[in-house]
């Protein structure tokens, strides 16, 4: 590729004050993985990676004037701070033979960029880039970007035994860029898809969430389902929703519909304890998974029950997946969401009546609640007014002597 003024718009000029710095102790630097894929491809880099072949301890000496942290010492990784942004350096890296399908027995440090580019894992993660050298690109990578594919650096089966999770991550790029997996890379991590099993689950649910996010998701999802079906056995066999509406879809109102099509909220407790959900998530992804067979017809009474099931951000995902799976019209939706915003009960503790009330009134223990309840419900339909005396009348006819 002989046009870089890309890379010189683009890369804010503390990165190339380090890069500049390193070179002129001596050392070689580079911009190297996804910000030098990021730029080819038109995107702006979150971050912005660097390489050298200086080791940590001279990293440290050239930017004794500055702050840094050492976020992966044996790794040869350490964080430069610049005007409050982080840069990572990471010394040129071999690894040495994998035997547990994810981490190298020993890493090595090394005077070659190319031996560093040679340990990435797709050829369009496996580019560096120079001020003074320009691209280097030893493996492909600008013409694999260029046509939108995702490739593995050297022997595809390979690369996934020594990395199972770089199964995952294919599919993630492939789902987030948009791009194709190319043939040898698809088949080879189907064929190694059960190495996926020594992975932990933290590293697992963090690449599947990248993943889900992606624009390109549906496809990725629907093509590689035998992998969806190895992380996910409460989704086997997959069943896709309909395309139309996925891309309205967040990250987890797609995990909820897949969860929703294929299983139930049982199945979502069970990913949840293996993949190690937060709590927050598993309990928003189950309780929109069960609202799924509640969702509501086109009426008001029936809109108006529906808003008692939930919490708004529960009820309004349940509805998007529900429009998705053609469960729901745009009507219902259009008239919950309008409830929604009407200054209606929602709580027990919006009536204008307490538990001691109730309490007062002869019932006890659970019944105060199964009263409340029943007189929220009443005035959420509009059958009784949220007035104090009309709420204590109707209790009345609900507490046995
Ligand atoms: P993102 O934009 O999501 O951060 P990235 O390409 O920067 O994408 P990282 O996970 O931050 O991805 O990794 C940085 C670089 O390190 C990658 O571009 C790749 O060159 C290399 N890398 C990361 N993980 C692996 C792995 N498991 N095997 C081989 N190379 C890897
Ligand atoms: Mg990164």
């Amino acid at each position: 590729m002989s046009d870089l003024s890309a890379f010189e718009k683009t890369i804010p000029s503390d990165a190339l004050s380090l890069i500049n710095a390193l070179e002129a102790a001596g050392y070689e630097a580079y911009i190297v993985g996804g910000p030098v894929r990021d730029i080819l491809i038109g995107r702006i880099p979150c971050d912005y990676d660097i390489t050298t072949s200086a080791e940590v301890g001279e990293v440290k000496r050239v930017f004794s004037d500055k702050k840094t942290v050492d976020t992966g010492i044996l790794h040869g990784t350490v964080t430069v701070v610049v005007n409050g942004v982080p840069y990572e350096i990471t010394t040129y890296r071999e690894d040495g033979e994998y035997l547990d399908s994810r981490h190298p027995v020993s890493v090595s440090f090394t005077k070659s960029i190319e031996e560093d580019l040679k340990r990435r894992d797709f050829t369009v993660n496996a580019m560096a880039y120079s001020p003074t050298r320009g691209l280097l690109d030893l493996h492909g990578g600008c013409e694999d970007a260029a046509r939108k594919i995702i490739r593995a650096v050297g022997n595809a089966e390979r690369r996934f035994e020594e990395d199972a999770l770089r199964i995952l991550r294919a599919l993630r790029f492939g789902a987030t860029l948009d791009f194709e997996i190319e043939g040898k890379t698809a088949e080879a991590l189907v064929a190694k898809r059960q190495l996926l099993l020594k992975i932990s689950a933290e590293r697992i649910f963090a690449e599947l969430k990248k993943l889900l996010a992606g624009s390109a998701s549906y496809r990725v999802i629907s093509e590689f389902s035998s992998v969806f079906e190895l992380i996910l056995p409460e989704l086997a066999p997959l069943k896709m929703p309909e395309e139309a509406g996925w891309a309205d879809l967040s990250f987890e109102d797609r995990l909820a519909i897949l969860f929703a099509l294929n299983s139930n909220s049982v199945a979502v407790a069970c990913a949840a304890n293996r993949l190690k959900w937060d709590n927050s998530l598993r309990d928003r992804i189950s309780k929109t998974v069960a609202l799924i067979s509640s969702l509501p017809a086109d009426n008001d009474t029936s809109a108006r029950e529906f808003l008692l099931s939930g919490e708004d951000s529960i009820l309004l995902s349940a509805l998007r997946i529900g429009r998705v799976m053609s469960l729901v019209t745009d009507s219902t939706v259009m008239r919950v969401k309008k409830l929604i915003t009407e200054d209606m009960p929602r709580k027990v503790s919006h009536l204008a009546i307490k538990g001691s009330d109730i309490s007062a009134l002869g019932a006890k223990g659970e019944a105060i609640g199964e009263v409340l309840k029943l007189l929220l419900k009443g005035v959420c339909l509009g059958e009784l007014e949220n007035d104090r005396c009309a709420l204590i009348n109707e209790a009345k006819a609900h507490i046995k002597p």
